[in-house]
């Protein structure tokens, strides 16, 4: 499949910037398998065996707009993720940062690029350390990174506190995190990324670990961020009506490829990949009457040490067909905006022929 971009816009407003804050272009991120799991498996170049966690994605994410990455468990999505926070090394790829090529290792000089981008992570019990008070954790970004002096640390401190609602702040300061629920947590551990002044929060299922009732507040705090600082924001997630209620442009993600991208309402009003009606059809629906209809003929996400040829859904698709199992749809233009990677969307007479005996 050839690599996806998000360039497009919905109908919310858009940072005018031309130069992404984050662009990273052919992402592949393939694990070595050890072990018994690993023997007559795919292999990589050396011959030895592999998961294809990401294959061959680009992305940009823009000031002032919120992309979700949706898919289900083990599409790769965090693992994205991990890679854009320079916190694993991919096998390969291309990253720009504001525009100035930077390298993808997750080791030196990783320090400084982890400044400008930040990984909020999914379980705010464990992103904090609960022997220390809120106090402690916020000022010692402030510290290490030098970004005020010490005269100036309680008003930064409080600052940052207001910045993500915690008011008024001389309430939380002298707290620990056992003291704080998961909602108020996440909003320490949003303030500590914010600390260094980012340019880039990537945001792994934010609030997947948290109370339904509290969801809402912090997806608000990340939008309202994100227009009010100009940051761009990364929204990894399983739930396509939170990427829907949140995001600009939205990337759907199976198996580790991405098979569908476009603006937010265009994916999720109008989906044009099989998988992607399949996540919308699963989703929670107060409005439906009897149970959800599946868009599937059945079936699990395939393996990702061996993955299935051709379009890696087409086990699992209900409209299958012989190409599917052979050759990788390429990614086209369903609309102005919105691509997808699905052989439905190429004319008949230009698909790739298969001979008789092929079976989807
Ligand atoms: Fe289904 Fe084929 Fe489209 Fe894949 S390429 S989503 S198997 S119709």
């Amino acid at each position: 499949m050839s690599a996806a971009e998000v360039t497009v816009a919905s109908g919310r407003e858009v940072s005018t910037d031309p130069t992404p804050a984050l662009e990273a272009t052919g992402l592949t991120q393939h694990f070595r398998v050890r072990g018994r799991a690993g023997r007559a498996r795919s292999r990589n170049r050396r011959g030895r065996p592999v998961v294809h966690a990401v294959d061959d994605v680009s992305i940009k994410l823009w000031a002032g707009r919120v992309t979700a990455v949706v898919g289900e468990s083990g599409s790769g999505k965090s693992t994205l993720a991990r890679i854009l926070a320079r916190m694993i090394t991919p096998s390969s790829g291309r990253l720009w940062l504001d525009g100035r090529a930077t390298p993808l290792s997750a080791g030196r000089g990783a320090r400084a690029y982890r400044n400008k981008v930040q990984l909020i992570l999914q379980d705010p019990f464990s992103s904090l350390n609960p022997i220390h008070s809120v106090r402690y954790q916020l000022s010692r970004p402030l510290r290490i990174h030098k970004m005020v002096g010490s005269e100036e640390l309680d008003d930064a401190l409080e600052s940052l506190l207001e910045r993500v609602k915690l008011t008024p702040p001389s309430q939380y300061l002298d707290k620990l995190p056992h003291e704080l629920s998961g909602g108020q947590l996440q909003r320490v551990a949003i303030a500590r990324c914010l600390a260094v002044e980012p340019r880039v929060l990537l945001a792994d299922e934010p609030v997947s670990m948290l109370d339904v009732s509290i969801r809402l507040g912090i997806l608000n705090l990340l939008e309202e961020l994100c227009h009010a600082e100009s940051l761009a924001v990364l929204y990894v997630t399983h739930d396509l009506a939170s990427a829907r209620y949140l995001a600009t442009d939205v990337l759907v993600m199976y198996a580790g490829q991405v098979v569908e991208s476009g603006p937010a309402a265009a994916v999720v009003d109008t989906p044009a990949h099989p998988y992607t009606q399949l996540l919308l059809s699963a989703a929670a629906d107060p409005e439906r009457e009897g149970p959800a209809e599946l868009t599937t003929s059945g079936g699990a996400p395939p393996s990702l040490i061996d993955p299935p040829a051709g379009c890696r859904f087409h086990p699992r698709c209900p409209h299958a067909m012989p190409i599917c199992a052979i050759a990788n749809p390429p990614m086209l233009d369903v609309s102005p905006d919105q691509r997808a990677a699905c052989w439905l969307h190429v004319d008949p007479a230009d698909r790739p022929k298969v001979s008789e005996g092929a079976k989807a």
